[in-house]
């Protein structure tokens, strides 16, 4: 990205689209622009995905291949009367077949919807129940231990797609290698709209039962634009996001973003592994990598600096997203890897990055950064009536933004009036709270409801969690307000610590003591709690409402995406 505010100045949607073809009829189609753009344009042998599997060997699909495989996977739902508009979900881990499908659904003109491999039976139910499933991709094994028995419960699945049996089951449940071999490899892409419905997502479910965020074909333009000026995608480039796509950032940037830019996409079969971690960016020269705080603590634990044992001189740039960066994570990337980490903002409502950080501007480390370019991001107080926008820098509001950008949701699914309260005149409200500095950073303060009111005082759990991890005892710490008759709320916290510290009485007494010299009595935590882990969800967010149930002894809710 050039100079920031300039850039903003000159930046119009418009402009940017014309970097995308569209199809014949005047349409958009996110697979069209993802992938058949290129082939069309003679980039069909660059390499779009490649697949590094458990065993680290690797194959390799080029946007040719990847050309023909979704077009068949298209003619397989046609063959199925899988109409427009009707809905295709995965269950896989990531595997080539689960990018065959989206991208082949999307072709189709149906709605794609990822989910993770690790649900469980009920949540894989709630969600295609929910979201009307016709068909269903994923494994023998998965089917055989989740989906069997789910069959009674969901009369509109008409067909499951076993990407590895090498037979036919039954009538319903069929050998997707089979029908893709029978399956032609041309097919001309449904002529969608940009309002046409293209994936729907989970919500991560972090504060109360997962919502279901319905996004449209325009939404590609949101991926083009922040995969070309926030991960500053090149030609040439290789681009890794380590996100599965059962959370909307396995799907933006892991499979439409990378390859709307054109650049080669690493998909990793296998879970988070430190060394492993490494040595692909070594192995495979990424350039742009995109992951998250959690993973970012968990390599910050190690006890050797990657740079001493391995070659990461093609990185150019790391960027995160998720759960708050703290400070201390962006130094440590600056001192690692040589550049800071790039934090970023936005939610599976948004459908893309919103507020970030860019490789062209002074990264501030623990602000998300600025809004993207046509993008108008606020702080305002919610009012009966209206939204008071709140301009002082620094005060602390709720994170507004402009309604419009492409990728915005266009709905909850079976919750309209949900969906109507997160919008009040221009603004969509984001549910997270915020502050703006003099020079236009955003700062992240917590999520409206974790929001902690303790005498008179309102608490935002990132300031004094991020406090706490400043403790070399503390490794991890997430704190939840406690009703208290006298106080309103006390601030508890959960700590976890650092190898090496003892989990006793004095060492509790020092953070304590840390946190009130660092923070005040009122707002440092008064009872604090040792735990080995933090409850998170599949996507590495924090579940300060299970924390807080434990704590109560109230029902835990919905455990769905608990890790
Ligand atoms: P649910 O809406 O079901 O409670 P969720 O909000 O965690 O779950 P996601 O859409 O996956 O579901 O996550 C978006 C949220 O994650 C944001 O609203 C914000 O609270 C948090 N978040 C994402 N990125 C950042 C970031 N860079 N800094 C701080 N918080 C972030
Ligand atoms: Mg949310």
């Amino acid at each position: 990205m050039p100079e920031y505010d300039s850039f903003c100045r000159q930046f119009s949607w418009e402009n940017e689209k014309d970097s995308l073809e569209g199809l014949p009829g005047g349409g958009i189609n996110i697979a069209h622009e993802a992938v058949d753009r290129h082939v069309n344009s003679g980039k069909g042998n660059t390499i779009a995905i490649r697949w590094i599997r458990k065993d680290r060997s690797f194959d390799d699909l080029t946007y040719a291949d990847l050309k023909v495989q979704t077009s068949r996977f298209a003619n397989v739902l046609e063959k199925l009367n899988v109409a427009k508009g009707e809905s295709v979900f995965s269950l896989a881990g990531r595997i080539p077949s689960l990018y065959i499908a989206a991208l082949g659904t999307l072709k189709a003109g149906a709605v794609f919807c990822p989910m993770f491999s690790v649900f469980g039976p009920e949540p894989a139910f709630q969600r295609l129940g929910k979201g009307k499933a016709k068909v269903l991709v994923t494994t023998t094994g998965l089917y055989e231990k989740k989906i069997k028995q789910l069959l009674d419960r969901l009369p509109l699945l008409q067909y499951i797609l076993l990407t590895d049996a090498k037979q036919d089951i039954d009538d319903k449940v069929l050998s997707l290698s089979t029908l893709m071999k029978q399956a032609s490899d041309d097919y001309v892409i449904k002529n969608t709209q940009q309002e046409d419905p293209a994936l729907l997502h989970f919500t991560s479910g972090t504060t109360g039962m997962p919502k279901g965020a319905l996004h449209v074909h325009q939404a590609v333009l949101t991926h083009y634009v922040t995969g070309k000026y926030v991960l500053d995608l090149r030609p040439g480039d290789v681009f890794w996001c380590t996100a599965d796509p059962g959370w909307v950032t396995g799907t933006s940037y892991g499979i439409i973003a990378p390859l709307v830019n054109g650049v080669t996409n690493i998909v990793d079969e296998e879970e988070f592994d430190a060394t492993r971690w490494y040595s692909i960016l070594e192995e495979h020269y990424v350039n742009v990598w995109y992951t998250a705080p959690t993973a970012i603590r968990r390599l910050m634990r190690l006890d050797f600096k990657p740079t001493d044992r391995y070659d990461l001189s093609n990185l150019r740039l790391i960027h995160s997203v998720g759960e708050p960066l703290q400070a201390d994570e962006v130094i440590w990337g600056e001192k690692t890897f040589g550049r800071p980490i790039c934090d970023n903002w936005w939610q599976t409502e948004t459908g893309g990055i919103m507020i970030s950080n860019y490789a062209t501007m002074e990264v501030r480390p623990g602000s998300m950064g600025k809004p993207l370019p046509g993008i108008e991001a606020a702080i305002g107080e919610v009012e009966a009536e209206a939204i008071r926008l709140l301009t002082k820098p620094g005060e602390p509001g709720h994170l507004l933004l402009k309604t419009g950008w492409p990728s915005m949701f266009r709905a909850y699914l079976d919750e309209e009036e949900r969906y109507k309260k997160c919008f009040k005149g221009a603004w969509y409200i984001t549910g997270d709270l915020a502050k703006k500095d003099a020079d236009g950073y955003f700062w992240f303060v917590g999520r409206a409801d974790d929001i902690i009111k303790t005498s008179g005082h309102m608490v935002g759990p990132f300031e004094v969690e991020s406090t706490l991890m400043e403790h070399p005892a503390v490794a991890e710490a997430a704190i939840i307000g406690k009703p208290d008759p006298i106080i309103g709320a006390l601030v508890k916290a959960f700590v976890v610590l650092d190898s090496g510290y003892e989990a006793n009485e004095k060492t509790r007494l020092d953070i304590k003591g840390f946190s009130r010299k660092k923070l005040g009595p009122a707002v440092a935590p008064k009872e604090i709690t040792f735990i080995d882990s933090l409850p998170k969800t599949k996507s590495g967010k924090i579940l300060r409402r299970l924390l807080k149930a434990r704590e109560l002894g109230l029902p835990e809710g919905d455990t769905s995406t608990l890790e």
